[in-house]
């Protein structure tokens, strides 16, 4: 295991949280309403020095004995340079893109759209379908303005060009999800819209166990304990909030397990409820 591969299971799931890399941003787009002097101080409480957060890209490979899935594709090849560690983190496992037969892709932003196709433009998963909510296909494929996201212009072209560039290939291997139902048996899609207007979250089940991979519905763990903060990448920020703690009653009453993309590697552990607020409890990962 290195710091970017974290083996676990689910039941008789067999999980590989695998990290595409790292991305350092700048602190006040992850808490885009927080005033400066609040957000050093519950930084600092948090032993982050103001200025940046480096989070992790993780995706989430499964075995269901059945199926050989990947949730999300990271960066890609050539995006960043700290980042487009996927496959290569995945071949050291053992794994090869063409085994996998199910790509789950919670939404259309960069860092989990950017690995779908290769060097030449093609699929980079050639024996899988592709799942994604049947809003967020549309949203990303009907040319959007993205006018309402509080990010700069040169972000949004970024993001308009990775869509442009990850999705239509991937359209003749496509399965849309209109509702929420199970993708495969075990794997089951939940509406989480708001960061994205078809952001998708899973509840992956086997035996008595529950993982529920909440992508970037709680985009760090400071998000639990601030509910009120929101990150500048959501799309409709009000509904995220209310994506944000329906989802967190869900599964803090289920007492499921959490995964999350963003969060510190590997983005395992539990959350609990504080009245209004909430607490990550991180998994103790033997390092
Ligand atoms: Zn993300």
């Amino acid at each position: 295991m290195t710091n970017e591969i974290y083996r676990f299971r689910i039941g008789t799931f067999e999980c590989i949280a695998v990290s595409d890399g790292t991305f350092a941003y700048p602190d006040h787009s992850f808490f885009v309403n927080a005033s400066k002097e609040r957000l050093d101080q519950v930084l600092r409480q948090h032993n982050i020095q103001p200025g940046e957060i480096i989070a992790p890209w993780t995706c989430l490979w499964i075995n269901t004995g059945q199926h050989r899935v990947l949730v999300d594709t990271g960066g890609g090849a050539g995006l960043l340079p700290s980042v487009g560690k996927l496959l290569p983190n995945l071949q050291a496992e053992k794994i090869k893109a063409v085994d996998i037969d199910t790509v789950i892709l919670t939404h259309g932003h960069p860092d989990h759209i950017g690995g779908n196709t290769d060097a030449e433009g093609k699929p980079a998963f050639p024996k899988a379908r592709y799942v994604m909510w049947k809003d967020e296909w549309e949203f990303w494929t009907s040319d959007p303005k993205l006018t309402e996201l509080e990010v700069g212009e040169d972000l949004k072209q970024f993001m308009l060009a990775l869509a442009r560039k990850n999705l239509p290939p991937i359209q003749g291997q496509l399965y849309l999800v209109g509702r929420e139902m199970e993708i495969l048996p075990g794997i089951q899609a939940i509406a989480a819209p708001g960061h994205t207007p078809g952001h998708m979250a899973l509840v992956i089940s086997s035996g008595s166990q529950q993982l529920f991979y909440i992508s970037d519905a709680v985009l760090y763990p400071i998000h639990l304990e601030q509910p009120d903060w929101y990150p500048a990448f959501d799309f409709a920020p009000e509904q995220a909030m209310a994506t944000r703690r329906h989802l967190l009653d869900r599964v803090t009453a289920e007492k499921g397990r959490v995964i999350a993309c963003h969060f510190p590697f590997p983005g395992l552990g539990h959350v609990t409820q504080e009245g209004e607020r909430w607490q990550w409890e991180a998994i103790k990962t033997i390092a």
